[in-house]
């Protein structure tokens, strides 16, 4: 099949050789799983069950609020320990409600839904119905509600639904194993989302480094009509939604818009077989592959964890740290964020932790841009890092939207090539996160029109605080006042 050229992109050292061979391997079941509320994008699971109650593997234990959002499942049979915020940090770092279970060591199951007998002649409602009640979310790492995407079809006219095996990230392999040792699940599962989506074809989408996964795929998706097996060229970020869709289709995804507005709707490989998972067997989304690597790990592994586990215990599973490590990073080295605490738990987007040693990570001092143009010339989106960048750093933050900031999917290949190690990327961060606040401060306030406005009053409003601080400030400072002939009587 020809394959269509794809703009600028980089070729990091993939290092994926530390787990490539290692076959998957089961977690034992931990002392305790922390459920967050929120895994998902979208608003959090409201909690259904309380302290001391028992629950059976599966049972749903939060429930969805609204349309983009996801159910929490127990992961093993046990006891509601406790629902809080404070002993169970999220990887995002943030405060969350979260449901621990302490497992009572059974792992027993509770009753769920009957399989759909056959999906193909299902109507697609009762699949949209059944991902969005088993908690699947996007296992990519964007944890978007799977049931959302699958509902697409009712919306815009599809014909393709793609499946990305791409995994372009370094040190990743949690999706090649998944494609490797079940495939079969994972091409029935696409069958049924396809069908969902009312698309005739599947397309899966596999970088070439992964030529187990091309041949074994490719051999599990010979028996069906309309499913093919692309392997598609070693290229960072060939896993991004838009890049797969243009090397595979030659079409580009315009700004703003989704893939699904040229047709296309876009899946990861293990929500494909969470899928499976649950449209043949009723099972909710409760584990996850997770490949723990860099070489500050003892054994580095992809390991099936239940969801909820913390990140010290897999850890721990693969023998613990062979040397300090410098960093550790929740997902890969080029999107991947800084892990808050070892305390936080594995969570449905979770695909790798990351230990890496001072000579894994690029940590060079930064010096001053050299012009050399570099970051433009491989930026996948066409933009222009160097240019966004000086607008950030002059706090002009709509000099910097104005050349499609917003644009920016953070695939980091601008601050890998950049000679000066310039965090580029840091900076598109901060500016992608102030204007959306400032976005939000625009739509509540719709007397002001434009960004400069807003700004404007946020600085006014900064300036009168100020004001307000400095003037407690001194009279809290002044001395008290004299008193009075009058007051000495009375306290007298
Ligand atoms: S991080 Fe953003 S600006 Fe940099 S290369 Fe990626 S998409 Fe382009
Ligand atoms: S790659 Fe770095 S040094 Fe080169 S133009 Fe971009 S910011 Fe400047």
């Amino acid at each position: 099949m020809k394959l269509y050229p794809v703009r600028g992109g980089i070729h990091p050292e993939y290092r994926k050789e530390q787990t490539s061979e290692k076959a998957i391997v089961l977690m034992p079941m931990p002392a305790a799983l922390y459920i967050p509320l929120q895994q998902h994008i979208g608003a959090p699971a409201e909690v259904l069950v309380k302290e001391g109650d028992l629950v059976k593997k599966g049972q749903m234990i939060a429930r969805s609020q609204g349309v983009i959002s996801s159910p929490q499942h127990a992961p093993t049979s046990g006891r509601i320990a406790a629902i809080t915020e404070v002993a169970a940090p999220h990887p995002s770092g943030l405060p969350q409600t979260t449901i621990i279970i302490e497992p009572d060591g059974k792992d027993e199951w509770a009753v769920l839904p009957e399989p759909i007998a056959d999906p193909f002649a299902a109507d697609p409602h009762l699949i949209h119905e059944r991902v969005a009640q088993s908690g699947i979310v996007g296992m990519g790492g964007a944890a978007f509600p799977s049931a959302v995407k699958l509902n697409l079809g009712t919306q815009k006219k599809l014909d393709t639904l793609l499946l990305n095996g791409a995994e372009c990230e370094p040190y990743l392999t949690c999706d090649d194993r998944v494609m490797r040792e079940y495939a079969d699940e994972v091409i029935d599962g696409a069958r049924i989302m396809a069908h969902a989506l009312g698309t005739p074809r599947v397309v899966i989408g596999i970088e070439l480094n992964k030529p187990e996964a091309i041949t074994i795929m490719s051999k599990a998706a010979s028996a069906f009509a309309g499913v093919e097996v692309i392997g598609v060229p070693v290229q960072y970020p060939m896993g991004s939604e838009r890049h797969l869709v243009q090397a595979i289709t030659g079409l580009e995804t315009p700004a703003r818009k989704l893939t699904a507005d040229l047709g296309i709707v876009v899946h990861n490989v293990a929500t494909a077989r969470a899928v499976h998972h649950s449209v043949r067997f009723g099972r909710p989304l409760v584990s996850r592959v997770v490949t723990v690597s860099g070489r500050a790990i003892r054994e580095p592994n992809n390991i099936l964890t239940p969801i909820g586990t913390r990140i010290t215990d897999l850890i721990e599973f693969c023998g613990g740290f062979a040397t300090r490590p410098e960093s550790i990073v929740n997902g890969g080295p080029m999107m991947g964020q800084p892990l808050a605490s070892l305390e936080a738990p594995v969570v449905k987007g979770t695909s790798g932790i990351l230990a890496l040693t001072t000579e894994e990570i690029n940590d060079q001092p930064t010096s001053s841009c050299i012009r050399c143009g570099s970051c433009v010339t491989i930026c996948p989106c066409g933009l222009s890092p160097v240019e966004m960048a000086a607008f950030i750093r002059k706090d002009n933050l709509e000099g910097a939207a104005k050349l499609g900031v917003r644009d920016c999917f953070s695939c980091g290949s601008c601050s890998y090539v950049c000679p000066s190690h310039i965090p580029l990327v840091h900076y598109f961060n901060y500016a992608k996160g102030m204007l959306s606040d400032l976005e939000r401060e625009l739509r509540k306030n719709d007397r002001v029109k434009t960004l400069v406005e807003v700004r404007t009053i946020r600085i006014e409003k900064a300036a009168e605080a100020k004001k307000a601080a400095l003037a407690a400030k001194k009279t809290a400072a002044a001395p008290a006042a004299t008193p009075t002939v009058d007051e000495e009587k009375t306290n007298a």
